[in-house]
């Protein structure tokens, strides 16, 4: 059988058929005329080390991972390759890097490095800033990450708070946090008003506002605690922007639903596979930000 003249790279998940990264990266691929296929690899949990050991086949660029994975992958992998993946101890794409004989299965963690360049393009204000990250996930661990990357002191609020002192406990255990670092309760407005004050980045990290144009993880009226050159960054980028997005453009704030993250992390994985700068204008496109 003649060898397939396509290079490979893919989504492995479950569920993965929701997933933006085939447009994006297919996009991508045709816009620099490289003969390679992004595929979507729904992939069960006994079936995973297969999944991953398959990289290793001549034809693969890597992968991309998302959830449940970003964890489970890392201990597959020969290393680590990035700051980002191992201070969040994720990993979101895998390279594959041939040297002779020889294959390692390299992770990055793009999430992490899309946020660094968000928070860098849009942000009035960075190093010794505070950043006020609601939610306890992995997103929020993300966005943490971030933050300590580039100097910039992390507070984490959740609906359990015990999420967001666990979150922090663990991060730092791989770097070092500023000790004024806090986990607060998302449900306690007054802590909240009052750490708004002194917050130049809020960063939605729950899933609040997907597929419901109206909803916002905190009451809309705490924008008003938020200094006037902050900048409010929301995850969710479906819909394109949000309410929290829309009501702190509104009051005159900096702000930006989740597809530049999306953009940026596939944009990231795209010149760690090729070696090519990504071609933006048409990785926009195929997410309608044009
Ligand atoms: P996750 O690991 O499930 O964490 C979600 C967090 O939100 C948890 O702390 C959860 O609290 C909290 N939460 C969920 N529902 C809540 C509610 N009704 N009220 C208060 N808190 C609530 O999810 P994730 O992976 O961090 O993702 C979070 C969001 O970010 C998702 O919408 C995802 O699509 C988005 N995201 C966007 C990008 C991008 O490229 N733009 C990248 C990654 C993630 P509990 O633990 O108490 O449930």
């Amino acid at each position: 059988m003649a060898a397939s003249p396509f290079l490979r790279a893919g989504l492995i998940g479950h569920p993965v058929a929701h997933s933006r990264s085939p447009a994006l990266q297919q996009a991508a691929f045709d816009a620099l005329g490289i003969p390679a296929r992004y595929e979507l690899w729904d992939t069960e949990p006994r079936d995973l080390p297969d999944r991953v050991a398959a990289l290793r086949q001549p034809d693969l660029l890597g992968a991309n991972v998302t959830i449940p994975y970003k964890v489970a992958v890392c201990e597959l992998l020969d290393t680590a390759r990035s700051e980002e993946a191992r201070i969040t101890g994720a990993v979101n794409t895998i390279v594959r890097e041939p040297s002779g004989d020889h294959v390692t299965l390299a992770g990055y963690n793009t999430d992490v490095s899309a946020l660094r360049r968000i928070f860098t393009e849009y942000a009035r204000r960075l190093r010794g800033v505070r950043m006020l990250v609601l939610g306890a996930g992995g997103a929020a661990r993300s966005a943490a990450a971030a933050a300590l990357l580039e100097g910039i002191e992390p507070w984490i609020a959740a609906r359990r708070p015990e999420a967001a002192r666990g979150l922090l406990t663990e991060m730092g255990r791989t770097v070092a946090l500023p000790t004024s670092t806090h986990a607060l309760d998302l449900m306690d407005k007054d802590g909240l008003a009052a750490a708004m004050r002194e917050t130049a980045i809020l960063v939605n990290a729950t899933p609040i506002g997907t597929l419901d144009s109206a909803a916002s993880s905190i009451a809309l009226t705490l924008l008003d605690d938020l200094p006037a050159d902050a900048f409010v960054f929301d995850m969710v980028y479906n819909p394109p922007v949000t309410a929290l997005a829309r009501a702190a453009s509104a009051r005159g704030l900096r702000a930006s639903g989740g597809l530049p993250m999306l953009l940026y992390q596939g944009a990231a994985a795209f010149t760690l596979w090729t070696g090519q700068p990504a071609p933006l204008d048409a990785m926009r496109a195929a997410l309608g930000l044009v």
